[in-house]
C-alpha cells in the first residue's frame, strides 16, 4: 500500500513530502493512522549519517501513536480504536537467548529497525514521519488511556530508554542519580528518576532550564559552564545517566561516582570517547551503556508513566517544520521534544 510520509532524499537533505510503499496488512499485523511522531536526537545522527551511511529516501521517526484502523485475522492483542505506540523495532528473531529473555533490543539476529533497516517482507523500513505504518502485533504497545497520544509518543524512545538503565542499575530511595543533559532523554529520565524515589541532580551545561528541571522533580540542579562545578561533584553519585548526543571529558564525569558507582552512557556520538583508567580504578566505578530496552518492559514503562502522571513536554510542529525542528535540536534549543501532528501530512 502507498502511505504518504516525509522523507528526506539524501544525506543532510531537506524533507520533502512523498510516498513510500508498505506491505498489505498481514494476518498478525495492525495499521495504524499515526496521530503523533516524536523527533529523537537519534534521527538526526541517522539522517545526517553521522552514524554511517543510511538508505534513502528515510523516513525516520521511532516515537510513535496513533489509532488502529485494521486488523489482520490472527490477530488477538490489538482492536480496530485502539491506542497503540510503535518505538524503535518493529520486529526480531524471537528464538535467540535475548529475545527468549525479552530483551530484543539485543537481539543475536539483529532486531528489524522502525526506519533505516529492511523488514522481513523484505521492504525497506519507513518511520513514524508518516499518516499510517503496518507492524506486527507483537511490536505495538497500548498507550494508557490516562496519557494523550502526543505527550505520549516521546515515551516509546525517549521514555524507555531512560526507564530501561534506572530500573536495571536500581535507582531508587537512597541513591543519588544523576542525568547529564536535559533535553528529550534526560527531562523524562528526571522525571522517572523522581518517581523511583531517587534523589535526582540535574547536569545541565547551564542554569536556563533548572527551573524547568526542579519542575520535572530534579533536587539538585549544576551547570558545568560554572567553575568549580566538576570538582563540587567529585564522589558524589551511586548513578549517572549520560544522554549527551556529544563525546564529554569522561575523566570529569567518572570522578564523580561514588563507591562503585556507575555511569551510563545512552546517548550516542558518533566520535569516541577516551577513558582514562585511573578514573575507573578509583572507588571501583563502572562505565556501561543500553540501549533502549525490550518489549515487555516499554509496556511497563508506559504504565508506569501513566500511573505517576509523566509524560513528555513538548513543542508541536507541522511536517513542514521538520528541518528547521532538527537544526534546534542540535542547538539543544528543545523544550523538551518536538512532536509532528502526523495528520497534517495530506
Ligand atoms: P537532545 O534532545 O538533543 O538532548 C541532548 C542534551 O544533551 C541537550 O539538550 C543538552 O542538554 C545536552 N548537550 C548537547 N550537546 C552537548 C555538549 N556538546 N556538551 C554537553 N551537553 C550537551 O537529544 P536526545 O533525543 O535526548 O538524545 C540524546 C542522545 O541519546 C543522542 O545521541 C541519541 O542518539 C541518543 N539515544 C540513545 C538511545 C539508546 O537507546 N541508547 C535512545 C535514544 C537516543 P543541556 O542543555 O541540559 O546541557
Ligand atoms: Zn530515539
Ligand atoms: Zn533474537
Amino acid at each position: 500500500m502507498d502511505v504518504l510520509a516525509y522523507a528526506s532524499p539524501s544525506a543532510k537533505a531537506p524533507f520533502e513530502r512523498t510516498t513510500v510503499q508498505r506491505r498489505d496488512v498481514g494476518p498478525r499485523d495492525v495499521l495504524l493512522d499515526i496521530k503523533a511522531a516524536g523527533i529523537c536526537h537519534s534521527d538526526i545522527h541517522t539522517g545526517r549519517d553521522e552514524w554511517g551511511p543510511a538508505s534513502y529516501p528515510l523516513v525516520p521517526g521511532h516515537e510513535i501513536a496513533g489509532i488502529v484502523t485494521e486488523v489482520g485475522s490472527e490477530v488477538t492483542k490489538h482492536q480496530v480504536g485502539d491506542r497503540v505506540g510503535i518505538g524503535c523495532m518493529v520486529d526480531s528473531c524471537r528464538t535467540c537467548e535475548n529475545c527468549q529473555r525479552g530483551l530484543e533490543q539485543f537481539c543475536l539476529n539483529g532486531f528489524v529497525g522502525t526506519y533505516n533497516a529492511t523488514g522481513k517482507d523484505g521492504l525497506p523500513t519507513y518511520g513514524g514521519y508518516s499518516r499510517q505504518l503496518v507492524v506486527d502485533q507483537d511490536f505495538a504497545l497500548k498507550i494508557p488511556d490516562a496519557l494523550a497520544l502526543d505527550v505520549a509518543a516521546p515515551l516509546l524512545c525517549a521514555g524507555i530508554t531512560m526507564y530501561s538503565p534506572l530500573r536495571h542499575w536500581k535507582a531508587g530511595p537512597g541513591m543519588q542519580v544523576a542525568i547529564v543533559g536535559m533535553g528529550g532523554l534526560g527531562h523524562v529520565g528526571v522525571q522517572l528518576a523522581h518517581a523511583m524515589g531517587a534523589e535526582v541532580s540535574v547536569i545541565s551545561q547551564s542554569r536556563s532550564k533548572e527551573e524547568d528541571g526542579r519542575r520535572f522533580g530534579a533536587d539538585h540542579y549544576y551547570a558545568t559552564s560554572e567553575d568549580g562545578t566538576y570538582k563540587r561533584l567529585r564522589n558524589r553519585f551511586d548513578l549517572i545517566v549520560n544522554t549527551v548526543s556529544a563525546p564529554l571529558p569522561m575523566q570529569n564525569y567518572l570522578s564523580m561516582l561514588r563507591l562503585d558507582g556507575t555511569m551510563v552512557n545512552v546517548g550516542a556520538p558518533s566520535e569516541p570517547m577516551e577513558v582514562p583508567a585511573f578514573a575507573l580504578l578509583n572507588n571501583r566505578r563502572s562505565w556501561a551503556g543500553s540501549n533502549i530496552g525490550g518489549i515487555q518492559e516499554t509496556q511497563e514503562m508506559l504504565d508506569f508513566c501513566a500511573e505517576h502522571g509523566i509524560a513528555a513536554e513538548i513543542e508541536t510542529i507541522a511536517p513542514t517544520q521538520i528541518d528547521e525542528a532538527w537544526d534546534r535540536v542540535v542547538a539543544s534549543d528543545v523544550r523538551y521534544r518536538f512532536v509532528i501532528d502526523t495528520t497534517q501530512i495530506i
